[in-house]
């Protein structure tokens, strides 16, 4: 069969969005939030209908579709209806009223223009939905790029949306190829989750085009368990950072780091909840996902690991949740995201070595610190390396839209969620309106007088206090006698 014209199709899409966007941008602010809380009550009424399509195609628990999808549908369009409209106010500007008399200046957030938000398979409707309500409620026309492995949620989404705002949202379902032509097709703003590998191909193709983009990759999250942790709860924590989703999850815990003292009660806890959850645990979604677990725990198997619970897969059963330990720092399972039920774990002698053991790692998205005295573990967190760091939870904030998501490293250079993301869909505008009706000092003709007054604004800088002031006003005085001469 033969290839659609990717560039044709991208450019026709890009074209359209961009000329709806115009209109949509100048509707005013409440309009837009009234048009965007139609389209998702509109949305939640099929919600049900959502979370069955997610769960055929991501495979995962229809309990896990409904909430970490079809809620975050909801709990994220319901963050920026409510604060946007604030957090997209214009701002007064700080101009000196001395020097520069009668200015008036303000800084309007305006939309980018066209955004173009590539998604991957694992959060086919939550990953994209972090780009979609701010983008569209600031104004921007947003194009959703889903992963081919699962592009019907996203068509689903975009549809929905579509029918009640109109054509400033569209969908390219297609494969990386598609992705690619629609950068080429010069978007304004590019938002790309997905794995390192296919980011850093995304950064050089925005970096040659000038188009600002944000990158959230993958992770190789650590949980770091301390000596008054307790036991019970954080077993059951751990396991499920390790095992929900299929451990499919940017920030799945993906390595265990235990204090000495408390493994020999902790690790069989840990176990003991891993084995519960076997029974829950689908199949990997993709046979190349599964053909990367599947060689990972081998490889760490023949470099002398140690399985704890778990390991290869029956035949065609889907992988039972694995912990490993003794694997070598230099394994795959250890040094790679895995993106399955997988974790390794170590024990330690000391904090200062669980510390040493979760920064040991390329990726910086996610880590979380188990103990009681939260001061204490607080203090540790403070010690690693990656964007986020739960204390007593895991990665459960992924679809809070207050809370960055964000990571460093290989995890990527941006982030979505959060009033943050606004630097990337929206740009700083300014104006100016001046009403001095004098001529200004620093204009020509240049002089004597006008080094007088940098010198004493100079030292005004250093010293501050009304001499200085009146310094300031008498160099004025006189510069602008000397331009008047
Ligand atoms: P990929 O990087 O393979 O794909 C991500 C998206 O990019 C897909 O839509 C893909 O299309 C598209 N794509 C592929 N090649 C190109 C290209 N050359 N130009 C433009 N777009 C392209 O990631 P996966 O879908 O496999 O997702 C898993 C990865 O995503 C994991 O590494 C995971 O950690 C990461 N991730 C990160 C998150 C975060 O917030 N930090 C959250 C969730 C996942 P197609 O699939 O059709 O080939």
């Amino acid at each position: 069969m033969s290839q659609p014209d990717w560039s044709q199709l991208a450019e026709q899409k890009i074209a359209a969005v961009r000329a709806a966007q115009g209109a949509w941008s100048a509707l005013p602010i409440q309009t837009r939030v009234e048009k965007l809380h139609a389209a998702k009550l509109a949305i939640l009424a099929r919600g049900e209908e959502l979370a069955e399509l997610i769960a055929l195609e991501t495979k995962k628990p229809l309990a896990e579709a409904y909430s970490a999808e079809v809620l975050a549908v909801g709990d994220i369009f319901s963050y920026w209806l409510r604060k946007g409209p604030d957090l997209l106010k214009p701002r007064k500007g700080d101009v000196p009223s001395l020097e520069m008399p009668g200015k008036k200046a303000w800084i309007e957030r305006e939309a980018r223009g066209v955004v173009l938000c590539i998604s991957p398979w694992n959060f086919p409707v939550q990953l994209p939905m972090r780009t979609v309500a701010p983008a569209l409620l600031a104004g921007n026309g947003l194009i959703l790029k889903p992963s081919e492995v699962t592009p019907k949620s996203g068509v689903w989404l975009v549809e929905r949306i579509r029918e009640v705002i109109g054509p400033v949202i569209d969908v390219l379902e297609g494969d990386g190829a598609a992705g690619a032509a629609l950068i080429e097709a010069m978007p304004d703003a590019v938002v790309f989750t997905g794995s390192t590998r296919t980011g850093r191909k995304v950064n050089v193709m925005c970096a040659e085009r000038g188009i600002p983009c944000e990158l959230e990759l993958g992770g190789k999250d650590c949980a770091v368990v301390l000596a008054d942790a307790d036991l019970d709860r954080t077993a059951s924590g751990i396991a499920w950072g390790i095992v929900s989703n299929a451990g499919q999850n940017c920030s799945g815990i993906e390595r265990v780091a235990v204090l000495a003292g408390i493994a020999p009660q902790f690790v069989p806890k840990l176990v003991a909840k891993l084995q519960q959850t076997a029974k829950d645990v689908p199949d990997l979604v993709t046979p190349m996902q599964r053909a990367i677990v599947i060689r990972q725990i081998q490889d760490a198997i023949e470099r002398g690991a140690e399985v704890l619970t778990g390991g290869l897969p029956v035949g065609d059963a889907p992988i039972p949740p694995t912990l490993l330990t003794k694997v070598p720092r230099d394994a795959p399972a250890w040094k790679d995201e895995s993106f399955g039920p997988i974790a390794v774990l170590e024990v330690h002698g000391t904090e200062e070595q669980l510390i040493a053991a979760a920064n040991d790692t390329r990726y910086g998205l996610g880590n979380s610190v188990w103990g009681h005295d939260t001061t204490r573990a607080i203090a540790v967190a403070q010690r690693l390396r990656s964007g986020m760091v739960w204390i007593n939870n895991h990665s459960f904030s992924a679809a809070l839209a207050d809370l960055p998501w964000v990571g460093i490293g290989d995890s990527g250079t941006g982030m979505t969620n959060s009033p943050d993301v606004l630097h990337l869909l929206t740009r700083p505008r300014l104006y100016v309106v001046d009403t001095n009706k004098d001529v200004e000092p620093w204009w020509y003709p240049y002089g004597p007088k006008l080094m007088d007054l940098m010198r004493i604004l100079v030292s005004r800088q250093q010293t501050g206090g009304l001499g200085a002031t009146l310094k300031t006003l008498s160099a004025l005085k006189a510069r602008m006698k000397e331009i008047k001469l």
